[in-house]
């Protein structure tokens, strides 16, 4: 064989087994999204050929990631078909969500499944990056992989500010006080494991586009109301990242050129409308202690608390609206706080985002999370699997515990093909 055949062949094999990588990696993020799956099914989903769907669900077993259950007759006559699912005692990720009030982490398990849980509130004290970074140990020392029988391969976090993707440094988290952070070396220090670290709500969108309220629509926006107001922003299927990674910082949209003085140092913007902050002022202008006791009026007095929040509605409404012209989004999910609004003020707020040019031609769908108050964590979730389920031979030959000490990139995540 010549030199030049030599080399062909080895490119030849090197594609093959690039191949087979990204086959093994597609037919365990169908399972991890889909499953319960049947082999017939998982063939529908991925374009491979049954023979193939075999060889690699095989190999997934093997590596202890999948295992089979049951069977269903669902579909096609014949022979009920055996289902493939996530194993309980495969791999999981470590998700944290840094909000303004509370710690939140999660053992997640491969599939999707939180295996366990453990929150710690924030106070100015404990808000610290430092602080974070010892809580995080804490946390993740109550929630180690080995406790809930699976390998650690990775931990997710979510945080409400601009975040650098390729090593987790955060610009700016405005309400946690956080001006230039290198949050994604200070986690993998703390954590000694590679971390991801996104936005938030970036976090939420993703995780309602790949198991929520919005996993039929390439086009969508997830608002999170809380303190601050984040937004992500998936076009085409794909987050909506900007130039710089500012991209979805819809809470600092300007709508009240007149309004108040917002923590980013400008003003009027949507979340000094619309944030807790508004909400409660709204609340103690009705004669409510705060926004939970008018919300749970909203049961005897509707039009009491209607009427009360008519100033932060008219606001809502304005910013969706701003929404629907900017993105023509199919589904807008309203996160956070905006549920119980929604329930109160929904007529108010269709009516605003039917008017715009977008929606006279056809309505945005606004829903609430499907994932309810985990989706962010679920998203961070979602991240810290990625290295997994692009090469899982690779990824578990190099986490056969929690280890590491890398920072990973919060890389773009990879979709399945359409009407997964
Ligand atoms: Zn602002």
């Amino acid at each position: 064989m010549t030199g030049r055949a030599v080399a062909l062949s080895a490119v030849a094999g090197a594609n093959r087994g690039a191949l087979r990588r990204h086959n093994l990696g597609t037919v365990l993020r169908a399972i991890h999204l889909a499953g319960p799956i049947s082999r017939a099914e998982l063939t529908d989903l991925t374009g491979l050929n049954r023979s193939t769907i075999g060889d690699l669900a095989a190999r997934l077993g093997s590596l202890g990631l999948v295992r089979e259950v049951g069977a269903t007759d669902r579909g096609a006559p014949g022979r009920p078909s055996i289902l493939l699912e996530c194993s309980p005692d495969g791999a999981s990720v470590l998700a944290v969500d840094i909000t303004v009030k509370r710690l939140r982490m999660a053992r997640v398990g491969l599939g999707g499944q939180v295996l366990r849980r453990h929150e710690v509130p924030l106070t100015d004290r404990h808000r610290s990056p430092g602080e974070v970074g010892r809580l995080l140990r804490e946390g993740a020392d109550l929630l180690r992989p080995r406790d809930v029988g699976s390998v650690g391969v990775g931990v997710g976090v979510a945080v409400p500010g601009i975040v650098r993707p390729t090593d987790g440094r955060v610009h700016a988290a405005p309400n946690l006080g956080w001006r230039d952070v290198p949050l994604g070396s200070l986690a993998a220090t703390a954590l000694a494991a590679p971390v991801t670290v996104g936005n938030d709500a970036d976090l939420g969108a993703w995780a309602e586009h790949l198991r929520g309220a919005g996993t039929h629509a390439g086009n969508l926006v997830f608002v999170a109301a809380d303190i601050g107001v984040g937004g992500g922003v998936i076009v085409a299927g794909s987050l909506l990242r900007g130039h710089r990674g500012f991209a979805g910082e819809i809470g600092h949209i300007p709508v009240n050129p007149a309004g108040r003085p917002c923590r980013c140092g400008a003003t009027g913007c949507w979340e000094t409308e619309i944030g807790l902050p508004a909400l409660a002022r709204a609340a103690q202008r009705a004669g409510a202690t705060g926004l939970p006791e008018l919300l749970a009026l909203a049961g005897v007095e509707p039009e009491r608390v209607r009427q009360a929040l008519q100033e932060p509605t008219h606001w809502l409404a304005v910013g969706l609206a701003t929404l629907v012209a900017a993105y023509d989004p199919e589904v807008i999910i309203l996160g956070g706080v905006l549920p119980q609004w929604w329930e109160v003020s929904r007529v108010e707020i269709v009516d605003a985002v039917a008017g715009t040019l977008a929606g006279r031609a056809g309505p945005a769908r606004l829903c609430v999370p499907v994932l309810g108050a985990d989706a962010t964590l679920m998203g961070a979730a979602e991240t810290a699997f990625s290295t997994l389920l692009a090469d899982p031979e690779g990824c578990l030959a190099s986490h056969p515990a929690e280890l590491g000490g890398t920072v990973s990139v919060h890389a773009a995540p990879v979709l399945l093909p359409s009407g997964a």
